[in-house]
């Protein structure tokens, strides 16, 4: 028996300027990771790629990944890299297999296309049509038909922040398995409704998320293979953003469409829970600073680097060094260019340069800030480290040449490439430990969670600059169905 596995995850944030070409899947090296390269990145972590090598290797399986490709969210996909990716795929499905187990985000949109997963499963349908096909998907995916109607079986995160890929993969793989066996009949009904949940409000912590993801496992517990409801990712501005579910039952659609009913009712009727109601900048300032027990996270969500952020936005990092917060730790400034400088000056120097801010966001009409910042070179790092756990546990991360710049007041982690704040070892690799930290200044939206959730004496979000802004009246929606809730006021769930 011979399995294809494979990986092209992005989240495409259709207001971000951060180009996506293909370097930008390849995390630090010059390419994504092919066949055995990609087999010894992921073999043994807790990536969704993880969990469909052990499944295979558990069946018996000869395993065949043709490419492992994974970029950090940003603007639309170049469509040569998009195209590379997919032919990559394709071919190896020519050549034959048996199954076919896909790591994938469900909201990658290219230059020429808003549901790039989509034209590719329609592809590999037109090459393999009767080959059993199961999919991970991220829990911000926005569903579309081409998608879904050309696979098996659906399997998305349950939780937010994602600490459970390889879990999902092989809730995924799972029923793949059972049919090639000939044990098992997947069918799987799906469907949307016209919301726009902010990402702000979808954590699995909160209420009512919290409560659609039991009821999903549940279904898990009675009767379904998988039940996965998708909170959707309201910065593609694509015709099906949005909340979504899928379930899929062994060989009873009936069942499938009852379930998925069940989980789109319950969110619709708490749609008005998935509103985040914004504090003004100073304000949460001003209570940070009324705290005296650290650490407290500073989390600068308009600016996080997992959901398209151009992570050099300088709003917040400004309001903190004004408004005299002390003993601050800030993850982190992307700025490539004032790292080279501060490489140049060389650990214990001090430098005063032009920090962040050169990234112009037109989309949302704001043009890159940056601030002058006066500080020491404390430290020099390549930025590489493996995350601790419980998000990606053991996957290699890359912030590229990175330096912790010392203001007196604050430690600014600048990096020369984007990385989620979500795991502790983005700190404790460059020496700083964020346990004694007064503050912790976080480009985050609810994934540093994972890492600092139970750390965090107290959490203060801070709406600063960015394309990942909570505040839909900046983001001109041009392509998203309408109406939809809260753009529109929507009454009728079935519009
Ligand atoms: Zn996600």
């Amino acid at each position: 028996m011979r399995v294809l596995l494979a990986q092209m995850k992005h989240e495409t944030n259709t207001f971000s300027p951060v180009p996506t070409d293909l370097a930008r899947f390849a995390r630090g090296q010059a390419l994504p990771y092919y066949g055995d390269e990609a087999y010894s990145a992921f073999k043994g972590t807790g990536s969704g790629l993880g969990g469909f090598i052990d499944l295979a290797e558990e069946a018996g399986a000869e395993i065949v990944i043709p490419i492992a490709a994974n970029a950090w969210p940003s603007g639309p996909v170049e469509q040569s890299a998009y195209e590379h990716m997919c032919d990559c795929i394709c071919e190896a499905v020519a050549k034959g297999c048996d199954a076919i187990l896909l790591d994938l985000h469900g909201a990658m949109v290219t230059e020429a296309l808003e549901d790039g997963e989509g034209v590719l499963l329609q592809r590999i349908r037109a090459i393999a049509p009767q080959t059993p096909v199961g999919v991970a998907l991220d829990m911000h995916a926005n569903l579309f038909p081409a998608m879904m109607e050309n696979i098996n079986v659906a399997a998305g995160y349950q939780t937010y922040p994602h600490i459970d890929h390889y879990e999902t993969a092989v809730r995924a793989g799972k029923p793949i398995f059972a049919m090639l066996r000939g044990e098992s009949a997947p069918a799987m009904a799906w469907g949307n409704r016209p919301m726009l949940p902010h990402v702000m409000r979808q954590g699995t912590d909160d209420f009512p998320n919290r409560d659609l993801q039991i009821l999903c496992r549940e279904m898990e517990q009675n009767g379904a293979l998988t039940a996965s409801l998708f909170t959707g990712f309201p910065h593609a501005d694509v015709y099906n953003a949005g909340l979504s579910c899928a379930v899929v039952t062994d060989n009873d659609p009936a069942l499938a469409r009852q379930y998925r009913d069940r989980l789109l009712d319950r969110a619709w009727v708490d749609r008005e829970r998935f509103v985040y109601h914004i504090e003004p900048l100073a304000e949460s300032l001003a209570r940070a600073k009324a705290i005296s027990e650290g650490p407290v996270i500073l989390l600068d969500h308009y600016d996080n680097a997992a959901s398209g952020g151009t992570m050099d936005t300088t709003t917040v990092l400004r309001g903190i060094i004004e408004a005299g917060l002390e003993d601050v730790a800030a993850f982190a400034i992307y700025d490539p260019e004032a790292v080279r400088i501060m490489l140049d000056a060389g650990i214990g120097s001090n430098v005063t340069l032009s920090l962040g801010g050169k990234i112009d966001m037109p989309s949302v009409g704001l043009r890159g800030r940056p601030m002058e910042v006066a500080g020491r070179v404390k430290l020099i790092s390549d930025g590489r480290f493996r995350n601790l756990g419980p998000a990606y546990t053991g996957v290699l991360m890359d912030m590229g040449p990175t330096v912790v710049l010392d203001t007196g007041a604050v430690e600014i982690v600048v990096v020369s490439r984007h990385q989620e704040p979500n795991d502790l070892g983005c700190f404790l690799s460059l020496g700083i430990d964020p346990a004694r930290k007064r503050y912790l200044m976080i480009k985050s939206r609810i994934h540093y969670r994972a890492g600092f959730g139970t750390l965090a004496k107290s959490v203060i979000e801070c709406a600063g600059d960015g394309v990942c802004t909570s505040d839909y009246s900046m983001l001109n929606f041009r392509n998203v169905r309408r109406p939809v809730f809260p753009l529109d006021l929507v009454n009728d769930p079935n519009p």
